[in-house]
């Protein structure tokens, strides 16, 4: 890189420090905002992990330090998640993305043929852009249904239970549980017809609230909204719907593969499962889910509240349909919504300007984000209708 070319992606200095600590509130939507107690932790454990006289950089995934820490993600996911004994967790990389091609080719059912043509399929719901995505991935491998669909109004709600139109005999149905981009949220866990498991990415809310994870086949999430940095994918499927998975995909796209070997049949991301780890230990010291679905309504309650009594702020998502997770709302012009996250910038409040398919702002209230960062923004978005609108 010339100087010239490194001057230009030089960041400036953020000129105000928000927190107590001296660090800025983050509202990204991902990768989000980690605790700074496992910030610290993983300060000290980079140069030398558990007292190993090595950092966990540069530990074996095969060597005791790592193994470990393995097991004990491994058990502190159940823990904290309750997820039942006949269920498999699993960490793959790859994604959220990578998920929604490994379902369908896992679980369509077999004989696609030569040619690509789809025999069976699976049901989708289309609640929002990552919806759309595995879709369009599952088409790859079979045809796809939808069993419901907000598309129409902009992803601005999640289909009631009435609304819900299954075919035939599935292979699966798939949905996704928080809408990141669109800031909705299902609020209960949709009812399959008998024998048809339900797939879930659950990427932007796991373990923000208690989830009856027996009443899912497979659940996915990548870790860097609610689990810390990006890296590594977390799985949990139940074990006699792995055993039933096509046996016709490549080795390391199977879930077979991760359940019978660890969830390391080649090199882990090690880094990203041991910091995931810290996360899990976290949730645990702080009160488990029951602990953040109280906490993340609180927090998210103090922004919505701004909504409800603003004539200036409108938000994306309708009133029964709104995450907890991830805010949306806009300005009442384009040009004010530049000048919100431009002053909201300045004032130690980052990463607050919305994806380009809503416009507008999204704050993302994920579980590290303590309670002064919803008041922090409150007030601001109170001043700046004060004195903008
Ligand atoms: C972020 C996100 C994804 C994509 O995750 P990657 O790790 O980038 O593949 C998929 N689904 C949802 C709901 C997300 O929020």
């Amino acid at each position: 890189m010339t100087q010239s070319a490194a001057q230009a992606h030089a960041v400036a200095p953020t000129a105000v420090r928000s927190t107590p600590s001296g660090r800025i509130y983050n509202y990204s939507a991902g990768p989000g905002c980690m605790p700074e107690s496992v910030l610290r932790q993983i300060q000290e454990d980079v140069f030398d992990c558990r007292n190993s006289g090595v950092g966990i950089l540069e530990h074996s995934h095969r060597a005791r330090v790592f193994d470990a820490i393995l097991m004990e993600a491994f058990a502190e996911c159940r823990e904290v998640g309750g997820i039942p004994a006949d269920y498999e967790v699993m960490f793959l990389t790859g994604g959220s993305t990578q998920q929604n091609f490994m379902v369908p080719m896992n679980f369509m059912p077999p004989g696609r043929g030569g040619g690509g043509a789809a025999v069976g399929g699976a049901d989708y719901f289309n609640t929002g852009y990552w919806s759309q995505h595995s879709i369009d991935h599952a088409k790859f491998f079979g045809a796809v249904h939808e069993a419901a669909s907000s598309k129409l109004d902009n992803y601005a709600f999640i289909p009631s239970a009435a609304a819900h139109k299954y075919s035939g005999a599935p292979a699966y149905a798939h949905y996704t549980s928080n809408n990141t981009i669109y800031g909705t949220q299902w609020h209960a866990i949709p009812t399959t017809p008998p024998g048809v498991p339900l797939v879930c990415d659950m990427c932007s809310e796991i373990l923000s609230r208690p989830v009856d994870f027996g009443r899912f086949g497979l659940v996915y999430d990548s870790a860097q909204k609610n689990l810390g940095p990006a890296g590594v994918t977390l799985v949990i499927a139940r074990k006699d719907l792995i055993a039933r998975g096509n046996t016709d995909v490549p080795y390391m796209l199977q879930y077979r593969t991760f359940a019978s070997t660890e969830s390391r049949p080649n090199t882990p991301p090690v880094f990203p499962i041991y910091a995931m780890g810290l996360m899990f230990k976290w949730i645990k010291a702080q009160g488990g889910v029951k602990h953040f679905e109280a906490f993340n309504a609180q927090k998210a309650k103090v922004v919505y509240d701004v909504l409800d009594e603003s004539t200036f702020y409108k938000g994306h998502a309708r009133a029964d349909s709104r995450s907890l997770m991830n805010i949306t709302f806009r300005c009442p012009t384009p040009a004010l919504d530049d000048r919100f996250c431009a002053e909201a910038t300045k004032a130690g409040l980052d990463a607050l300007k919305g994806h380009r398919a809503t416009g507008g702002m999204r704050a993302s209230l994920y579980n590290a984000m303590p309670v002064e960062g919803a008041r922090t923004l409150a007030e601001f978005m109170r001043e700046f209708e004060r004195t903008a609108g």
